[in-house]
């Protein structure tokens, strides 16, 4: 036990040593929540807990693995369930999906396939998309299942145009996912909330299996994860969590703030503990953070404090565009590595947006610097990697429709778009799987016999295939590979597409899977390893003890930390983003998505901006973010003689006015922020309180809470 409190300060120890009843801490960057999350784990061990009623939430994979290692560490024995909140609901999912209308061997739709699916909805439902884009109607939906807002919830309270589209969408799109018993990302944690909701005894079971819930980056949760931790923590409200208000950067996700500000009145009984000592920055980089957050007007002030020593100034450096921004950070990387002795993985590239490391990639490949792009998806999106991944998913649940459609002529086999068309068709109608369709496809009209034969051929294919279900992963896609002809399909078709990579692709997808073997010996099935793959995380293909320099963007460096970090891109338009200025809380969460970058640092820092930014073989001029000038100018170390105080005033025409935005399509990082914020939030709580029947008393207490707040905003 000495191992697990030596060298905590004293609020850290009260905080771990807190065993039962609400805990909140509450606290700015690098003060030691995620490490005191960790130790009070350990510690509750060492005092008798079972590690089975407890249940750690983390906000990504990584995070998890890291907590579990050092836990295993400080207090070994059996192990304690970590994972994200999404992992967490695949499980409970699993085992638990007839209670929502899907059976056990359920697959999650990826982004791709959820947009395949929402085109098939949108068709469906026959409804125009002149006005209201596919995009828009894919992003009001996810929202309202954030909020946890039903088809039918939706469809009586929906006036505005885009959102009585997707109102007509909805319903369609769910049935759809139903059928295909499947689910997208946003419905694991639908599915549990609503279920929890629905069902109060094993409401109750849950909430005494899970005796002890933690929850870091509590700040960055939305209401349906709100609604989940609630849910298991009424009988047993031993729930801590750690948060900082100003590292909030999910609002465009649904993440509301609202659930860590109203913690001490959702848990009247809680324990607030505070966390003031910095131990990751020097006093240099903490007062540029300090100095930049104090402009955010909703919010409260906290003061840090370091011991740390006070280390080089920030730097804030302009360069002429991103080539020479690239180079130049490359260059002096390459020196500090040649000259001060220090690694690459001790350096972290953080920019907005992704398309941004293109010239970053070039540089420090040609400097010879390894370096890796934190963006772990993006191996399971390549084509080859995602035809067998459908393959598999499509073995694993027959139902899977995008699936179904996504091989039944891949390899080629003179099976036409207007064939899958009449058996998708024919599917909606009849509401079965496509798969049914395929093998009812004598008694579809308009299917040529010759077609019919070449659907029939696959049938059988995919009923060879299946048998195969549950023999190891390594041989079952070894099978695949061979009985599909796969290689030699993509030996053809690369030879046109110069890309010689597929085949090694392939190869490293049996590596995978060899290994997933090799780690789950018992409990390695097909469904497992579909859902480890769909769970991927940006951040996890991050690995720390590679010796690589890191390139990511501000969102995926949530929670880390390097010795030397380079923010590039600090300008009007990137940051903030062009989507979130139109709103004060959308600019605010771009001002906090500075500080979450700013506050990664430990011993050095440089901002950047250019004079001039291309992106996707389009130059403009840049200007530098109205942030930047937010910063204590006169502390920072401002190289390049263009850099002089007048750059940084905040007057368009002294620099030929602002760009125009830059309006970048971006996959992960399109900011829609959501204003509807306290009112949703609170009704709808409430409405869960309310179903899972909570004690008369905490009822009371919260409409009292709730008439004070608004009479403090009046
Ligand atoms: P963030 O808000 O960025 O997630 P955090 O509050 O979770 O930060 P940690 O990552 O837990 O902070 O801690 C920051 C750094 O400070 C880590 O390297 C951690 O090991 C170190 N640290 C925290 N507390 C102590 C302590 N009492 N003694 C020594 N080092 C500490
Ligand atoms: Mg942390």
């Amino acid at each position: 036990m000495d191992a697990i409190l030596k060298g905590l300060t004293e609020s850290q120890t009260q905080a771990v040593t807190h065993i039962d009843g609400p805990l909140l801490i509450l606290a700015g960057p690098g003060s030691g929540k995620t490490r005191v999350v960790t130790h009070r784990i350990a510690y509750m061990i060492s005092q008798g807990v079972s590690p089975s009623q407890i249940a750690a939430v983390t906000f990504t994979n990584k995070a998890a693995d890291e907590m579990r290692t050092r836990v295993g560490q400080l207090a070994p024995g059996k192990p304690v369930w970590m994972g994200t909140f999404h992992r967490f609901c695949a499980q409970l999912l699993r085992r638990y999906a007839p209670l929502v209308g899907l059976s056990e061997n359920y697959s999650i739709y990826d982004t791709s396939d959820s947009k395949q699916a929402m085109k098939r909805a949108i068709a469906a439902a026959n409804v125009s998309t002149s006005h209201t884009s596919p995009e828009q109607i894919t992003s009001i939906i996810s929202s309202a299942k954030n909020r946890l807002v039903t088809p039918e919830m939706m469809l009586s309270a929906s006036s505005r145009t885009g959102d009585a589209v997707a109102a007509k969408v909805y319903p369609v799109y769910q049935q759809q996912l139903l059928t295909a018993n499947a689910v997208d990302f946003d419905d694991l944690l639908f599915h549990v909330a609503i279920m929890l909701r629905n069902n109060p005894e094993l409401r109750q079971d849950l909430d005494s299996r899970f005796r002890y819930i933690l929850v870091d980056e509590y700040q960055d949760t939305n209401l349906a994860q709100y609604a989940i931790v609630r849910g298991l923590s009424i009988n047993n409200a031993n729930l801590a969590v750690t948060g900082d208000p100003d590292q909030s950067i999910y609002g465009w996700r649904g993440a509301d703030l609202n659930n860590i500000l109203d913690f001490e009145k959702d848990y009247p009984a809680v324990k607030t503990v505070r966390l003031e000592q910095n131990y990751r920055s020097t006093p240099n980089i903490l007062r540029v953070a300090d100095q930049l957050i104090r402009h955010n007007q909703k919010r409260k002030q906290k003061d840090l404090y370091t011991h740390n020593p006070e280390g080089d100034p920030v730097v804030l450096r302009m360069y002429e565009d991103g080539y020479q921004e690239a180079d130049g950070i490359a260059d002096e990387i390459a020196n500090a590595i040649r000259v001060e002795g220090m690694r690459p993985r001790d350096f972290a590239v953080l920019c907005r947006m992704n398309a941004l490391t293109r010239s970053l990639e070039h540089s420090m490949r040609s400097r010879g610097l390894p370096y890796q792009i934190i963006n772990g998806v993006e191996f399971y999106q390549r084509k080859e990697i995602k035809d067998l991944l459908a393959y598999l998913h499509l073995i694993n649940n027959p139902n899977h429709d995008v699936a179904f459609q996504r091989v039944v002529n891949v390899p080629t086999r003179g099976i036409g778009a207007k064939t899958v068309e009449r058996l998708r068709r024919y599917a909606d109608v009849n509401q079965v799987p496509m798969l049914q369709a395929a093998r009812d496809v004598y008694q579809i009209e308009g299917i040529a016999k010759r077609s019919a034969t070449f659907v029939t051929r696959f049938v059988e294919l995919y009923d060879r295939l299946s048998k195969k279900a549950s023999a190891t992963l390594e041989d079952l896609l070894r099978y695949l590979v061979d009985e599909t002809k796969y290689e030699a399909f993509l030996e053809k078709s690369s030879v046109d597409q110069q890309d010689s990579s597929a085949i090694g692709n392939v190869d490293e997808f049996i590596s995978a899977a060899v290994e997933f073997d090799r780690q789950h010996p018992e409990d390695g099935t097909l469904e497992a390893f579909l859902e480890q793959v769909a769970l991927v995380a940006d951040t996890d293909a991050f690995e720390d003890s590679d010796d690589r320099v890191t390139l990511m963007t501000l969102h995926a460096a949530k929670g880390l930390e390097f010795p030397c970090i380079y923010i590039v891109g600090v300008e009007q338009g990137l940051l903030p983003h062009s989507r979130s200025m139109d709103t004060d809380a959308g600019f605010e969460e771009e001002r906090r998505l500075l500080f979450v970058g700013i506050t990664r640092a430990m011993q050095r820092l440089q901002l950047s901006v250019c004079k001039r930014r291309t992106v996707r073989g389009d130059t403009r001029p840049a200007v530098p973010s109205p942030f930047l000038n937010e910063l204590p100018l006169d502390e920072l170390k401002k190289v390049e003689s263009t850099v002089d105080r007048d750059w940084f005033d905040d007057d368009p025409d002294a620099h030929g006015g602002y760009p125009e935005s830059w309006d970048l399509p971006d996959e992960g990082d399109a900011s829609s922020v959501d204003d509807s914020g306290p009112t949703v939030h609170e009704s709808a709580a409430t409405a869960y309180d309310e179903a899972c029947q909570l004690p008369e008393a905490e009822l009371a207490e919260m409409a009292a809470t709730k008439k004070r707040k608004s009479a403090q905003v009046s």
